[in-house]
């Protein structure tokens, strides 16, 4: 890429690695140049966010924000794609980002070595243009759901559990937000989970669609719907869901 001072452009280069979806309808050099100029911020890159950021890192996105606490364990290493075992008891963001870092150089990947909470949310949301929540925790959920709604920024929201997930693609003021779908935290959740890596795998990617979809302008961007994909029955469900007039987070815009 060239920086041209306004945002970058294409190089042959980039033409080279990108060629087969730059035929894709509706996403051509424009939304490749959206997608360059385009930093995301993945909230926790495990079984869900680690994929996603990999996808991303794929379609050539221009940064990553990779936000993830903690030392790589072997109970992660189920579902956990982008970790390496060498880095067992080493700080999983840094492992998360060799991979990316070897897979596509041209990516820029930012670390950070800690969850998304009170204290950092609203910063770390200030720098990116879009966000991929894939936190197992709700408070979580909710903190960039909120920090999302009050920067205006894309929130793409992607949970899983057992052998289901969803995905909520959220755009403050012409979408319902997380909270508008559940006002309040739900009881009961737990941090661990059952979870397979190709099912986590899948609704990543299934959240990275929907990102890169409203990233480049593509039409079909599921606003205003949960995806919901139960791989027992091998069946997607898309539900309509309506903002609150009365959501304590989006209310008032
Ligand atoms: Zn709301």
């Amino acid at each position: 890429m060239e920086d041209t001072g306004s945002g970058f452009e294409l190089s042959d280069r980039d033409r080279q690695i990108y060629e087969w979806q730059l035929d894709v309808p509706g996403l051509g050099e424009q939304g490749q140049v959206k997608l360059r100029n385009t930093t995301a911020l993945v909230s926790r890159i495990g079984g869900l966010g680690g994929p996603l950021a990999m996808s991303l890192a794929a379609a050539g996105i221009g940064k990553l924000i990779l936000v993830h606490g903690g030392n790589l364990k072997p109970d992660d290493l189920n579902r956990q794609t982008l970790m390496q075992h060498d880095y067992l008891g080493k700080t999983r963001v840094d492992a998360a980002a060799a991979t990316l870092s070897a897979f596509n150089p041209h990516v820029e990947v930012e670390t950070v070595a800690e969850n998304i909470t009170e204290d950092n949310a609203a910063g770390l949301v200030a720098r990116a243009d879009i966000v991929f929540d894939a936190a197992p925790l709700f408070e979580e959920r909710f903190l960039m759901n909120r920090e999302c709604v009050n920067q205006r920024k894309p929130l793409i929201d992607c949970a899983m559990f057992n052998m289901e997930g969803q995905v909520i693609p959220i755009v403050p003021g012409e979408t319902a937000c997380l909270a508008c779908l559940y006002p309040e935290l739900p009881p009961h959740w737990k941090r661990r989970f059952p979870v397979v890596g190709a099912v986590s795998a899948l609704i990543a990617n299934i959240g990275a669609i929907e990102g890169i979809k409203l990233i480049t302008g593509m039409s079909g961007v599921n606003l205003s719907r949960l995806i919901h994909f139960d791989t027992v029955a091998m069946k997607l469900q898309k539900v309509a869901i309506v903002r609150n007039p009365d959501c304590k987070v989006c209310g008032k815009l």
